[in-house]
């Protein structure tokens, strides 16, 4: 069934104790696509980029089916830029720069082809333009799943709590759970966010796994993979949140069953971002590596 991708297309410069990149292609919305592109033959992109970015990235985009009719170019001004640096433990990180650049006036272009779309992915992005997509939309899509960080949090909270109160899925990690909703204690923050209208939270805990926490009151708690090689963590929840979705996106029903599985091939997805720099990870995934590491999962996690 069709994805509609909203978010950040991006350089990033990333700092972790593996190393150091220079501008690399990076953002929100290009982690998402890439992974979505394994599960569905049908992704709609809808971002915005400078003159400055690669055209052979979008062509790279075209090439995965990824339709870029929504992504918008402007000539004369420069892509979104922010630079991280991730602590020893590389389950936090530091925003060095974030240059919003040509993200400061988006206005996603939401097209006819895109008012189809069954499955909406709100990457992260300011809560008010996440916001607008929905509005633009003519129709609710089937599900509505969001991310967001702290730096919205910071700056703009209240349209994020607007923007929250309408989505399906929330996906935010464990330290984002606790600023939004002011608690420490995990179980009782996600109630408190449940309470601001999602009727499910995903909680990421990095290498520590992840938890679906449904207003129903149903729990999942679901381990990370356990990996020889972690290189950078950027993308690694984006990754996990497309992974969500698009194995949601081929389901006929969307039970919390069915939820349970896809956490897991968000893992799976997550697991190959963070084993390389970048995008690097998941350029050159095959069904079989994808199954084979969701099977291994599967295997690892049951009694
Ligand atoms: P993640 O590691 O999953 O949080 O995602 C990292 C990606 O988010 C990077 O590629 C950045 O380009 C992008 N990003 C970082 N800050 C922002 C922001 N304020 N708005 C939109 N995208 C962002």
């Amino acid at each position: 069934m069709s994805i509609l991708v909203v978010g950040s297309v991006a350089f990033d410069a990333i700092e972790t104790p593996f190393g150091k990149t220079d501008k690399i292609i990076g953002g929100a919305a290009t982690y998402i696509a890439i992974v979505s592109s394994y599960f569905s033959k049908q992704v709609y992109l809808v971002g915005v980029v400078g003159g400055d970015f690669p055209m052979s990235v979008i062509e790279d985009f075209k090439q995965r089916n990824i339709n870029v009719d929504g992504l918008e170019i402007k000539q004369n001004e420069k892509s979104f830029f922010w630079s991280g640096k991730y602590h020893e433990d590389m389950n936090s990180r530091d925003t060095l720069i974030t240059e919003l650049n040509v993200l400061a006036n988006f206005e996603p272009k939401i097209l006819p082809i895109h008012q189809q779309a069954e499955f909406l992915m709100l990457g992260n992005l300011a809560p008010d333009i996440q916001r607008g997509v929905l509005q633009k939309l003519g129709r609710r899509p089937k599900l509505v799943v969001m991310d967001t960080m702290n730096f919205w949090m910071e700056i703009a909270r209240r349209s994020l709590l607007e923007t929250i109160k309408l989505t399906d899925v929330l996906v935010i990690n464990d330290e984002e759970a606790r600023q939004l909703s002011g608690v420490k204690n995990l179980k009782h923050a996600a109630e408190a966010i449940l309470k601001l209208g999602p009727k499910v939270l995903v909680i990421k805990k990095g290498e520590h796994g992840a938890m679906l926490f449904a207003k129903t009151g149903e729990f999942f708690n679901s381990p990370a993979l356990l990996l020889d090689r972690v290189i950078d963590p950027t993308g690694a929840g984006d990754c996990f949140a497309a992974g969500f979705l698009s194995y949601l996106s081929q389901q006929h029903y969307i039970s919390f069953d069915a939820m349970k599985h896809a956490i897991l091939y968000g893992s799976v997805m997550a697991s190959f971002c963070v084993e390389e720099f970048g995008t690097n990870g998941i350029m050159y995934l095959t069904q079989d590596k994808i199954q084979e590491r969701y099977q291994y999962l599967l295997k690892t996690t049951q009694v």
